[in-house]
C-alpha cells in the first residue's frame, strides 16, 4: 500500500493513459534510449520495414509502455499490449500472432515470466516470422510451418539478465531505461500538470521531482495527490510549501524515502552493523521478498548512494547515516 510504490495501484488509471507521450519528441529524458530508437525508427521507415525486436529493461514506472506506444505510433501500426503472466498457452501466443497486421508491433510486459513452453513458440515467430505447429499424436504426428506477418516484438522486463539467453539474443534492440534525474523528473511534473489543469509554480515540480524517486509514474502520483492538499488548504495552487506539507503527510521524506526503505536501512545498521550483509539474510530480516529489495527498492537507494553492493553484501554508506540521523561507529 505504498504510495511511492513503482507498481501501477488502481488511483494510477485515470490518469495514466492520458500523462503518456504519444511522440518521442515528448518523452522527457532517457536520451541514450531514444537517440538509438530514433535511429532504427527512420531505418526502418526508409526501408519500408517492420523494426527489428527491442528489448527494453529497467526499474518499473520509467515508461517502458510508453515507449511502445511511441514506436507503434511513429512507425504508422498498431500496437497490441499483453504481459508474460496473462499468455498461459502456447496456444494464447499463437493466437495474437496469428492477428497481429503487417508491420504491427506486440508488446510484452514481463517477458522473464513466460513459461518455457510458451517462449518456445517466439523463437521461430521472432526469426522467421513463423509459427511451427505440430498436429496429430504419436507416430503420425507431424509439424506444419504457418506464415506470420512481419511484425515487431517488444518485451519489457526489470532486469535484462532475468531472460534466457536464447530469448535475449534474438532482440537486435537492447535499450536500458535509467532513473530520470531530478531536472527531467521536474519537466515530467510540469507537464503532466498542464495537461491536467494543475496550477503549480516551478519550485514546487521541484520539491515533488525530488521525493519521485527517479520514477515519472510516482511523480505523477504524487502530483494528484499534493493537488488534492492545494484545493483543501490552499487556492488550488500548488506552492511549495503547500508540496512539502502534503509530502510530509504522506509520510513521504525529503528525498522520497518511505517507511519501508527506512526498515530496510536501519535493519543493515542495528542488526548487521551497517553491513555488509547479503541480499537473502536482509530479505528474511525485513521480511521483504529477495526480488523486491533487488527490483524495487534497492535502485533508488543505490541511486542515492545511500547503499552499496560489495561481493559480501550490502553496505549502508555514510550519507544514509547522515540523511537518518544517525551517528556511524568507526
Ligand atoms: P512502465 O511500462 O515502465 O511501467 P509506463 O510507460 O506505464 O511505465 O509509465 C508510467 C507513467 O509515467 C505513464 O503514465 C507516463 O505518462 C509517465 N511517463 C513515463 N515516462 C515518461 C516520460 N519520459 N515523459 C513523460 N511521462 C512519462
Amino acid at each position: 500500500n505504498r504510495i511511492v510504490t513503482t507498481s501501477l495501484r488502481t488511483e494510477d488509471h485515470d490518469v495514466e493513459n492520458s500523462l503518456r507521450p504519444k511522440v518521442l519528441g515528448d518523452y522527457i529524458g532517457q536520451n541514450k534510449a531514444k537517440e538509438k530508437l530514433k535511429i532504427f525508427i527512420d531505418a526502418a521507415k526508409m526501408r519500408k520495414e517492420s523494426l527489428d525486436h527491442v528489448l527494453l529493461y529497467g526499474p518499473p514506472g520509467l515508461g517502458k509502455t510508453t515507449l511502445s506506444n511511441i514506436i507503434a505510433n511513429e512507425m504508422g501500426v498498431n500496437l497490441r499490449i499483453t504481459s508474460g503472466p496473462a499468455i498461459e498457452r502456447p496456444g494464447d501466443l499463437a493466437a495474437i500472432l496469428t492477428n497481429l497486421g503487417e508491420n504491427d508491433v506486440l508488446f510484452i510486459d514481463e517477458i522473464h515470466r513466460l513459461n518455457r513452453t510458451v517462449e518456445e513458440i517466439l523463437y521461430p515467430a521472432m526469426e522467421d516470422f513463423a509459427l511451427d505447429i505440430i498436429i496429430g499424436k504419436g507416430p503420425s504426428a507431424r509439424s506444419i510451418r504457418l506464415d506470420l506477418s512481419k511484425f515487431t516484438l517488444i518485451g519489457a522486463t526489470t532486469r535484462a539478465g532475468l531472460l534466457t539467453s536464447p530469448l535475449r539474443d534474438r532482440f537486435g534492440v537492447i535499450c536500458k531505461l535509467e532513473l530520470y534525474d531530478k531536472e527531467d523528473l521536474k519537466n515530467i511534473v510540469i507537464r503532466a500538470a498542464s495537461i491536467l489543469g494543475i496550477k503549480i509554480d516551478e519550485k514546487a515540480a521541484v520539491e515533488i521531482a525530488r521525493r519521485s524517486r527517479g520514477t515519472p509514474r510516482i511523480a505523477n502520483r504524487l502530483l494528484k495527490r499534493v493537488r488534492d492538499f492545494a484545493q483543501v488548504k490552499g487556492n488550488g495552487m500548488i506552492t511549495c510549501k503547500i508540496a512539502k506539507d502534503a509530502l510530509f503527510l504522506l509520510e513521504v521524506d525529503s528525498l522520497g524515502l518511505d517507511n519501508v526503505d527506512r526498515n530496510i536501512l536501519f535493519t543493515i545498521v542495528q542488526k548487521f552493523n551497517g553491513g555488509p550483509v547479503g541480499l537473502d539474510t536482509l530479505a528474511a530480516s525485513t521480511g521483504e521478498e529477495r526480488n523486491t529489495i533487488e527490483d524495487v527498492y534497492e535502485p533508488y537507494l543505490l541511486q542515492l548512494g545511500f547503499i552499496q553492493r560489495t561481493p559480501k553484501g550490502r553496505i549502508v554508506t555514510k550519507l544514509a547515516y547522515d540523511h537518518l540521523g544517525i551517528p556511524m561507529k568507526d
